[in-house]
């Protein structure tokens, strides 16, 4: 394993960090794929915080990043996809990166393999059809990784998966021999765990309806850590959280923050993955060895 000093990742443009941001557009499916936990999870109002997303704050979060020259990564439902087609080519139309998020935000650990494997084999044709574009990135539901996963990935020749949090830098990954860039992120900057909220049903890992100024603080100091250590900051959001006006406001000065602090790369999680490839393609961490057989889902 290779630890790097923080004065060694030579950041396109002389960027002293990568910064990027990243949006799960999970839409309803985040909640009803809990039906078989509780029918509530499928009510209308439940469904209706979920629709809030692609309709309401998807639209609102595009106008925002392109009012600050901001591309970022959005990781894509298959279901949210067929259902707003219009709204993911849009999202793709604004430069912004297309990755894959499964079909319906089922868990896989809660998959079979077999189910895994049409789930998002179906979630890969969505997308393409939909947007015309080939996926190249995956983050799992719940950020949950069964080796079902790694090797739908690596079969279909994904560059980077985004769901580890082993470090604040990208590293390779070695699938059924090919390679595969790891993209961290933490739950610290992950806005489910600070607004993930709902009356009834809610999960059981939501911290209630946060203060967006606690939230700021947490980040800005996470971003000035990352900046000086010249790392990846990744920013994990979800529209039907983020999309809110004191949230998208806040958000608006973390950009700003980052932006004073010095030179910064704003990236794609694809631009960041390639960048990595290029210059530090050797493996440092075997995830499925080759040719080795995909172990049964988990119990749920
Ligand atoms: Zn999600």
């Amino acid at each position: 394993m290779a630890l790097r000093d923080r004065n060694s990742i030579p950041w396109p443009n002389g960027a002293r960090c990568a910064v990027c941001l990243t949006f799960d557009l999970d839409g309803e499916f985040v909640w009803t794929s809990k039906v078989k936990q509780d029918p509530a999870f499928g009510s209308a109002t439940v469904r209706s915080l979920g629709r809030f997303g692609p309709e309401t704050a998807m639209p609102r979060i595009l106008d925002f990043l392109e009012q600050r020259r901001v591309r970022a990564g959005v990781f894509l439902v298959g279901e949210v996809a067929e259902k707003y087609p219009e709204l993911a080519r849009t999202i793709h139309q604004h430069g912004h990166e297309i990755a894959h998020h499964s079909l319906s935000h089922v868990n896989p650990a809660r998959m079979s393999r077999e189910e895994t494997r049409d789930d998002f084999q179906r979630a890969y044709d969505v997308l393409r059809t939909v947007t015309g574009v080939v996926p190249r990135g995956f983050r799992s539901p719940a950020a949950d990784v069964t080796d079902a996963c790694w090797q739908f990935l690596a079969e279909h020749k994904f560059t980077y998966d985004s769901s580890l949090m082993t470090r604040e830098l990208p590293y390779v990954c070695e699938v059924n021999g090919a390679r595969l860039v790891e993209l961290p992120f933490h739950w610290i900057l992950d806005d489910w765990v600070h607004f993930g909220f709902n009356m009834y049903p809610s999960m059981p890992y939501m911290s209630g309806i946060s203060s967006q100024e606690k939230v700021f603080e947490i980040w800005r100091e996470e971003f000035n850590g990352i900046y000086e250590a010249g790392q990846l900051f990744m920013v994990v959001m979800h529209p039907q959280l983020m999309g809110r006006w004191s949230r998208l406001r806040m958000l608006a000065r973390l950009i700003d923050h980052t932006r004073s602090r010095g030179p910064v790369w704003f990236a794609t999680p694809g631009e960041v993955a390639s960048f990595w490839l290029e210059h530090y393609p050797e493996v440092e961490e075997v995830l499925l060895p080759p040719r080795a057989h995909a172990t049964s889902a988990q119990p749920s």
